[in-house]
């Protein structure tokens, strides 16, 4: 080994991914980490320019709402900028109490516990639950998050393929009775498709398996209400443990697990992702709260987004593009390899269209996405704008009739 070389730092510095992205940048087609020079808005200034925003996760377009803002503001100028410390020592606030009973009594749960992002109330609900020994069925297409919960927990990993409710009856049937919980999103976040929960919720309870629904992407767009996926399947009730997150439809940054009293004390009390990182900001707390007050306020909300989602659809269909079903404010168009997918977004974005591109290992390698998400604020003409861009990557990629 030559003298002061770090093997650890050459593994990253001559790795596949990192030459990848030095050749895309070099040729403009680096897909990711481009400046906003704003707030997330239906049209979004990146980079010098002006493109419609449909790669946004702001569902119901708070995340620039002035009374989200404020509160946001109000809050800090409550309670500070940050809160200084984990939940259990001194970083607690009568500001999560009442965001805690919120969610519970909108979610229809006894109690929720809130964490400081998405990703942690996914590892801590899980890495609190499950131990070494037990099993963790999940689908194929389950988020990192939960995969990682998954892990921290020591619990043993089996996967079945996507929505595949009987191939989770065959996995169990083969799970020597190990204590066990089937780990779900309500809304799958690539793809916009929903799980089957209340089959998935008849087998849970045959088998004694604990069901956990993440409802990322559901929140705010599934439901009479907005709850998400199990509300608008009728099974709220069945589902043990549900996931949210603050930092789609709220518009801001946190997340919950909402459940029965005893489970959430028993996370509170044990669970690392929650104990030994510093509690949310009370910026976060603040407009969490009103973008959820808000939604209550708004139950026609919900239902407008999916309208837009559904017009966008209309006008790609009818522009003959071929978009994968969905449930939700998430649009798919298949490309194909990365190079494609990646080649097509940037034909996108020289047309001022702005999405995500999605390539392995987010989905299977040669099966590339363009990602769209739709906000209630979108107008007609921002979608009408949208669906006409996709005429060039059309020509160049065929991606009608497929
Ligand atoms: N679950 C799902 C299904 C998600 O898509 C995401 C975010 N991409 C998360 C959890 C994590 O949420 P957050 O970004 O708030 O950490």
């Amino acid at each position: 080994m030559a003298p002061g070389s770090k093997p650890l730092l050459d593994r990253f510095a001559d790795s596949d991914l990192a030459v990848e992205a030095d050749l895309m940048r070099s040729i403009n087609r680096f897909p990711f980490f481009h400046t906003a020079e704003g707030a997330s808005r239906p049209r979004t200034r990146f980079q010098g320019r002006e493109m419609i925003n449909l790669g946004s996760n702001n569902y119901l377009g708070l995340a620039d709402d002035e009374r989200v803002i404020d509160a946001t503001c109000e809050a800090a100028r409550r309670w500070g900028a940050g809160s200084t410390g984990s939940r259990t020592l001194n970083g607690h606030t009568l500001a999560h109490e009442e965001l805690e009973e919120l969610i519970a009594g909108f979610t229809g749960q006894e109690a929720a516990l809130v964490f400081s992002t998405g990703y942690a109330a996914n590892l801590g609900a899980i890495s609190g639950l499950l131990q070494r020994g037990d099993h963790a069925l999940t689908d194929e297409e389950a988020h990192a998050s939960i995969l990682d919960g998954v892990l921290l927990s020591g619990a043993r990993l089996r996967r079945f393929d996507h929505n595949d409710v009987d191939a989770l009856e065959r996995l169990l049937g083969s799970g020597e009775g190990r204590p066990a919980a089937c780990l779900v999103d309500g809304v799958y976040s690539m793809r916009g498709d929903a799980a089957p929960l209340e089959r998935l919720a008849d087998v849970c309870e045959e088998h004694g398996v604990v069901l956990i629904d993440d409802e990322a992407h559901g929140f705010g767009v599934l439901g009479p209400t907005g709850v998400g996926a199990a509300e608008a399947q009728s099974v709220l009730r069945r589902m043990d443990l549900i996931t949210l997150t603050f930092s789609k439809s709220l518009g801001t940054c946190g997340g919950a697990v909402a459940g029965d009293r005893t489970t959430i004390e028993w996370l509170k009390m044990t669970s690392r992702p929650f104990l030994f990182t510093a509690s949310n900001t009370p910026g976060s707390l603040g407009a969490a709260m009103c973008s959820l007050r808000l939604l209550i306020e708004h139950p026609h909300w919900p239902a407008e987004v999916r309208g837009r989602a559904e017009h966008l659809r209309e006008l790609l269909v009818k522009q003959g593009v071929t978009v994968h079903p969905s449930d939700s404010a998430i649009l798919t168009v298949e490309v194909g390899s990365d190079a494609a997918t990646v080649h097509a977004w940037r034909l996108l974005w020289n047309r001022g269209v702005f999405c995500n591109p999605v390539v392995a290992p987010a989905v299977r390698a040669g099966r590339g996405l363009l990602r769209l998400s739709v906000m209630r604020t979108h107008c007609d003409e921002d979608l009408e704008e949208a669906a006409a861009a996709f005429g060039v990557i059309d020509e160049a990629y065929a991606v009608a009739g497929r």
